[in-house]
């Protein structure tokens, strides 16, 4: 195990941190502001703002032969990247910069002619696309920090973030990532300069690229953060911290000051983006603590998530939702619910690599929920032989998250009183008793969401929440209301 560096802070900038070439510099500023303060920062990137998506949705139209759609998508990334290059650096450090980026942007439209080509796109080759976004981003910053008198020192994630062989969400190899930083990214801070790597981006021992996953910049940063045993994670984004709820939703939403990496994980896990799910465990397993920040209000002291949480006086930290859920209604046929039947399902979906993220059973059937209709006619081919099997999609999960719980005798009655006037299909409350969830129609889960924060956070703890300082924070951009639909 790696020894304990209290000087060194993992620093992992999103993409609305690094989305053009102001957001770029007021990145700089604040990693200055951590050397100024006598420490070493390894600073973690993602692609800029909407970079993957439009990574995406090329490689998507490459994949059905449309080249010149695809092309045109990558132009205009290629104009936004040299414009933003243009903007931070000059000098002689501008055209070898320029000739990076257009370099990257040349390997790019190849492949892209060569996906058209074939007509096909693969899981591996998705993420060759993919890895552009932070290949690029990383190379703008490390020079921009270069210039800035930061030491930017730009690092090859690929170099590093060693992963098995899968795509679309490799599992990274925690051994090797430790022996390749060890090799690659702690010279550099050594010599007092700062690495900038993408997020996101990894690849597996044979050298080729794999992604972490959609969100994958925060995982990648707890990684580096757990392998090297850094001092402190710092999740860099565009809101104050975690929030009681997706703030975009409840423009009431209050910072919430600490929680803990229980009630941090289950908040990820169950659909509240600002932090990737798979984010807390390497930094559980070497107690590091974890800040979430926002770059555009560097003053304000975020979220800290430790260990253990301080009592709270009410019983829920925060509101989560995840949409675009599909319900399975399974009934047996045959098997009645015999012995090894909830195994006969349960190894089908397995089988179809789907994750199930709640169950409810009766006497004849089972109910799960699972994020992708993708698989589900495969599936109920496969389940006929021993179920029926109906789905219905455009379903959310909510889910209140608080290690208060516990304490709080006939709380789910004032949850359900809460929101009497919505349609509840399922509910369960987690074994590890910090969450309580429950299943509705999408469209309600606004409505759904602001009764419950009306409800529990109208009179919030102090010592807890921020009562001070609300989602609107300077710079950020204004909430409108009726909510805008937030993935
Ligand atoms: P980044 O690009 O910095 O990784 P993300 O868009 O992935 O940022 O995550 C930040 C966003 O997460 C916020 O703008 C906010 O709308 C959303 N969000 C959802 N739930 C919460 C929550 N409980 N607290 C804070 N932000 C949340
Ligand atoms: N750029 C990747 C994404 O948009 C990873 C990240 O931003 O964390 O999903
Ligand atoms: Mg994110």
């Amino acid at each position: 195990m790696s020894t304990p560096r209290p000087q060194l802070v993992v620093m992992k900038f999103g993409g609305t941190s690094v989305e053009d070439a102001a957001a770029i510099r007021r990145t700089a500023e604040i990693v200055r502001g951590r050397r100024a303060r006598g420490l070493r920062a390894i600073v973690v990137v993602s692609a800029m703002a909407r970079v993957t998506d439009t990574l995406l949705a090329a490689a998507a139209a490459a994949g059905v032969g449309d080249k010149h759609g695809a092309l045109a998508l990558s132009a205009r990334l290629r104009s936004r990247h040299l414009d933003t290059a243009r903007d931070l650096v000059h000098g002689i450090e501008l055209s070898t910069l320029l000739g990076t980026v257009q370099h990257e942007f040349d390997a790019l439209d190849d492949l892209l002619r060569g996906i058209s080509a074939v007509g096909e796109l693969t899981p591996r080759t998705t993420d060759l696309v993919l890895s552009f976004g932070e290949r690029l981003s990383s190379v703008v910053v490390a020079a921009a920090f270069a210039l800035a008198g930061l030491e930017g020192a730009h690092l090859d994630a690929r170099d590093c973030i060693i992963t098995d062989n899968s795509y679309g969400k490799a599992v990274p190899q925690e051994a090797l990532i430790e022996q390749a930083l060890l090799k690659h990214a702690l010279p550099l801070v050594e010599r007092d300069l700062t690495p900038v790597m993408g997020g996101f981006i990894g690849s597996n021992e044979a050298g080729i690229t794999t992604t972490l996953g959609r969100g994958g910049s925060d995982f990648s940063a707890a990684l580096v953060g757990g392998a090297l045993h850094a001092g402190a994670i710092e999740i860099w984004t565009d809101v104050n911290g975690i929030m009681t709820t997706d703030p975009r939703i409840c423009p009431d939403a209050l910072r919430v000051k600490t929680v803990s990496f229980e009630e941090a994980a289950e908040l990820a896990y169950f659909g509240a983006k600002v932090l990737h799910p798979a984010t807390i465990l390497p930094a559980v397993q070497k107690n590091i603590p974890v800040f979430v920040l926002n770059s555009r209000n560097a003053a304000n002291e975020g979220t800290r998530i430790t260990a253990v949480a301080p009592p709270c006086r009410s019983p829920f930290k925060c509101i989560a939702v995840k949409k675009r859920l599909t319900i399975v209604d399974i009934v047996a046929s045959r098997m009645l619910m015999s012995h090894g039947y909830l195994k006969a399902v349960f190894d089908v979906f397995d089988r179809h690599r789907v994750a199930i993220d709640m169950v409810s059973t009766s006497e004849v059937s089972i109910s799960v929920t699972v994020d992708t209709s993708e698989h589900l006619p495969l599936i109920a081919e496969d389940l006929k032989r021993i179920a029926d099997v109906k789905y219905e999609s455009g379903k959310a999960l909510v889910c209140l998250v608080g290690e208060d719980i516990r304490g709080h005798a006939g709380i789910s009655g004032k949850v359900f009183t809460a929101i009497e006037h919505i349609n509840v299909r399922m509910i369960s409350q987690g074994a590890s008793e910090i969450n309580m969830s429950f299943m509705i129609e999408e469209d309600d889960a606004a409505e759904a969401i602001r009764s419950l924060h009306r409800r529990f956070f109208s009179d919030p703890d102090g010592e807890i929440f921020d009562l001070d300082a609300r989602a609107n924070t300077a710079g950020a951009p204004p909430v409108h209301m009726p909510a805008v639909a937030v993935q």
